[in-house]
């Protein structure tokens, strides 16, 4: 795992959170006066820091110690080694490096409006799935799932979490040109900018009537994703916020 070290503090760095994600980044840390961000390579970044590489096992189990059970609507999202006693649905993963573990607010949001939807028998899209953790939620809950997503590594790492809650999803490298249209939902915790290009193919891929659950937005480019799913024909269900993380629910 290859780090990232900046000066500053998630605030300062904010304008920035999108692009690392959009680079591959897997995960941010604020510690004293810094913001570290986790990569699997190294990539060009526009602005001043430093690379450090960490052994991955250390970065997994240092991280994995830490990790505790999330809640979620009506799911709890565990570790293998995790115990509950609770009535939620438990959907266990295995922490790897895909993202997607419930602990983000964006995962979480996106996990309660998928509880929220009448979904039994409905044909889901998951875009970008990482660890399959929504498809895994929707398939858990009776739709019939494709979860697809541009990096390669996490499609293994989703198929056998899926197994492992058998979960019924199947899972596909790719964008929306891997999906196989028409679906009654879509799910996608992506980033503003990315939603605004899409919005018109989410209304190719959808039944009139149709939903997508948008999330991975940041409050201050909300409007521009509003505005092109409107202009794509979409009308504004509900909103969510958590943090500074919005999810939007839109219907065809
Ligand atoms: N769905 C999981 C969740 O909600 O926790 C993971 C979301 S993670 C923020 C975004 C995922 O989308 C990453 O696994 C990334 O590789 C993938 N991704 C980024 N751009 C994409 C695109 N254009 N099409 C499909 N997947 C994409």
């Amino acid at each position: 795992m290859h780090v990232f070290r900046l000066t500053g503090d998630f605030e300062t760095l904010d304008a920035y959170t999108p692009l690392f994600f959009d680079l591959g980044a897997r995960g941010m840390e604020e510690k004293e006066g810094e913001v570290w961000v986790y990569f699997p390579t190294r990539v060009e970044l526009p602005l001043p820091g430093e690379w450090l590489e960490l052994e991955d096992e250390d970065w997994l189990e240092a991280w994995k110690r830490d990790l505790q059970p999330v809640r979620a609507g009506p799911f709890v999202v565990l570790a293998p080694w995790h115990t509950w006693e609770g009535p939620e649905r438990r959907i266990v993963l295995e922490p790897g490096m895909a993202f997607g573990t419930g602990h983000h607010e964006t995962t979480r949001m996106a996990l309660e409006a998928l509880a929220r939807e009448p979904i039994h028998g409905a044909r889901v899209l998951d875009l970008g799935t990482g660890s399959g953790i929504l498809a895994i939620a929707a398939a858990m809950r009776g739709a019939e799932v494709l979860g697809v997503d541009v990096d390669a590594s996490v499609i293994p790492q989703a198929e056998a979490n899926a197994r492992r809650n058998q979960a019924p999803a199947r899972f596909k490298v790719g964008s929306l040109e891997a999906a196989e249209p028409p679906y009654d939902l879509v799910v996608a915790n992506l980033y503003a900018e990315l939603h605004q290009t899409l919005a018109p193919r989410y209304a190719e891929i959808l039944r009139p009537g149709g939903r997508a659950l948008l999330t991975g937005i940041l409050a201050e480019r909300e409007a521009g994703v509003l505005r092109a799913m409107e202009d794509a024909g979409f009308s504004l269900l509900s909103r969510r916020q958590e943090g500074e993380w919005v999810l939007l629910a839109f219907r065809y």
